[in-house]
């Protein structure tokens, strides 16, 4: 069925023509003339089948101009990229509608920005749960006439531990209202929040299409942070694939793993958008032609490369878009071959995000450690070995047979092999990275250990509170709250108090992480030289980790979630 065919007015039809749909896509003609009736509707497809018009274009179809002057709709979705999606495609359908004024609203971005947005007129709200549920309580978003709330992606959602936030805006909207959830699964969570928050629902279910990863194994690798090229390294060794594809998510990130692999002696090459044409051409036949066996890309460069015969693809990034994981590891495992995907994660937050993913794609993802040095070593002893006999089948020189002879005349046979295998043993293994040495203690400070002081580079005067800092801790090391003592916010810095043995650990881990918004360096105090020189503004705020509810684990990405000024 065409869109044409539905009863829309002339500006959405022409925006919707505009972008070039023409049919409607199963799901968005089952549920879409359902939401124009104002129904409750429960919407089950799996990702990339156009659920975002689905429950868009009815909710702007109905908003009139008398509505313009309050939020009329919102949708919810688990991560600030879905919103920012579902937001200008949105935006696209509302083009000819000009009172429509949608607004995404998510944490990790400027509140300031949001709020001046919902106050100015945003009359239709895209946002994640939290950063909704934080507007509510600061009143800078009114919900008292809401008409639609959207749940998209609920399963999404669940997984990523939303409910209490969802529930609780829930609570806050009118009851009069229509209630319109959009998932790909439908676990019993759902179902629950469908039976109490839910009048009459609709339930619409379009079968999902054959995905074609069973030929696929698919493999996870958890690494501490900063530890996932090392990691990478070795699974290179451990599985030797004769053409393998990496994926990262920025181009930054694809040159600097091409330069360190082609450090390590790896054949890599790397490929990404900002390439000139030219280079990305060679890059191409480089690989297709077997010269490079490792190409490093971005999800749009690979786009719509069709390279025969990769038997694996690694994530060095897991893709934002969990469609994206389908068409990465899709690049091997292709025309009846079998394929190998691995994902390296680290922290939490990733663990998460492969829970979610492996749940969204039905995919078995079997967790595995990273190869060992005794698995690699005896890797390395069988391909001497093989190496060896092989090289027996060649014709040697004269001076090899001279040099022989006069050998065996000193050692015997046995001993001369041995040490040449030896040394062959020692170069294959020489520098490589281990992770064999576990992270010894977890709990080291309350069991007593030794503990050093970290510093931090933003204090009093970046706003920093205790509660920001240990969050954003939590959240990078995968440490808990009380695995970490005072916390000393001075004017210009701060310092935290970390089990000694964690120390490189946690300045490793917090790498490149953002505090209340601001980017931090961490590195270790020096009791000596990093003694404050008497600072104005008071002592130091302190505090024993134990005594406050500050071990809370803080939600993904928004350190600076405050419910309340002050
Ligand atoms: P989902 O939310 O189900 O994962 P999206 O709403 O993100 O899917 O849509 C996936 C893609 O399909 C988007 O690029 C969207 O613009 C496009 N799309 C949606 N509906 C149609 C349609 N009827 N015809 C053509 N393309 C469509
Ligand atoms: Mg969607």
């Amino acid at each position: 069925m065409q869109f044409q065919e539905l009863n829309l007015s002339q500006p959405i039809l022409k925006a919707i023509a505009q972008l070039g749909f023409t049919e409607m896509t199963p799901i968005q003609e089952k549920t879409i003339p359902l939401l124009l009736e104002g129904k409750d509707v429960i919407g089950k497809s799996n990702t990339g089948t156009g659920k975002t018009a689905a429950f868009s274009i009815p909710i702007l179809e109905q908003m009139q101009p008398e509505d313009s002057d309050h939020v009329c709709a919102l949708i919810l979705c688990p991560t600030r990229e879905l919103a920012m999606q579902a937001c200008d495609e949105i935006r696209k359908f509302a083009r000819y509608k000009k009172h429509i004024r949608p607004a995404a609203v998510y944490g990790g971005a400027s509140m300031d920005r949001q709020i001046y947005q919902l106050k100015n007129g945003a009359n239709l709200v895209v946002g994640t749960p939290g950063r909704v549920l934080d507007h509510l309580h600061r009143r800078t978003l009114k919900l008292d006439q809401l008409k639609t709330i959207v749940l998209d992606e609920a399963d999404e959602m669940l997984n990523m531990g939303f409910r209490e936030d969802i529930e609780s805006v829930l609570a806050q909207i009118p009851v009069q209202r229509q209630t319109v959830l959009f998932s790909a699964t439908m676990p019993p969570a759902i179902l629950a929040i469908t039976n109490q928050y839910q009048h009459e629902p609709v339930l619409v279910e379009i079968q999902s299409a054959h995905r074609t990863v069973d030929t696929i194994a698919q493999y996870c690798v958890s690494v501490p942070m900063g530890r996932k090229t090392d990691a990478l390294h070795l699974l290179l060794l451990a599985h030797k694939p004769n053409s393998a594809m990496i994926f990262c998510n920025t181009k930054k990130m694809v040159d600097e793993l091409t330069e360190v692999l082609c450090q390590r002696g790896f054949p890599a090459v790397g490929l990404h958008g900002d390439m000139k044409q030219l280079q990305r051409t060679q890059v191409m036949n480089g690989f297709k032609s077997g010269r490079n066996t490792i190409l490093i890309a971005t999800d749009v460069a690979a786009r719509g490369i069709d390279v025969k015969g990769v038997d694996a693809v690694f994530n060095y990034d897991l893709p934002q878009d969990h469609e994206y994981y389908i068409h990465r590891i899709g690049r091997t495992g292709r025309a009846g071959k079998t394929g190998t995907a691995f994902n390296i994660v680290s922290g939490r937050k990733q663990e998460i995000e492969m829970r979610v993913i492996s749940q969204y794609t039905k995919a078995e993802i079997t967790e595995i450690p990273v190869p060992t040095a005794k698995e690699l070593r005896s890797m390395a002893v069988e391909q001497e070995r093989e190496k060896l006999l092989a090289l027996t089948q060649t014709t040697p020189s004269v001076e090899a047979v001279q040099l022989a002879n006069m050998l065996l005349e000193q050692a015997d046979a046995q001993t001369m092999l041995t040490a040449l295998i030896t040394q062959q043993l020692d170069i294959a293994m020489k520098d490589l990275p281990t992770f064999d040495v576990p992270r010894p203690i977890r709990k080291g400070r309350k069991t007593g250990a030794k503990t050093v002081r970290v510093r931090i580079n933003a204090g009093r005067k970046d706003r920093m509170a205790p509660n920001f800092i240990l969050g954003a801790l939590v959240e990078a090391t995968g440490m808990s709250g009380s695995d970490f003592g005072k916390i000393d916010i001075h004017d210009q810095y701060t310092t935290v108090e970390v089990p000694a043995a964690e120390s490189d650990f946690v300045i490793d881990a917090m790498h490149g992480s953002k505090i209340n918004g601001k980017a931090v360096a961490v590195r270790q105090y020096d009791e000596r030289g990093d003694k404050p020189k008497r600072e104005s503004g008071g002592r130091p705020h302190q505090r024993r980790s134990s005594r406050h509810g500050y071990t809370q684990k803080p939600r993904t990405g928004s350190y600076n979630r405050k419910r309340r000024k002050g």
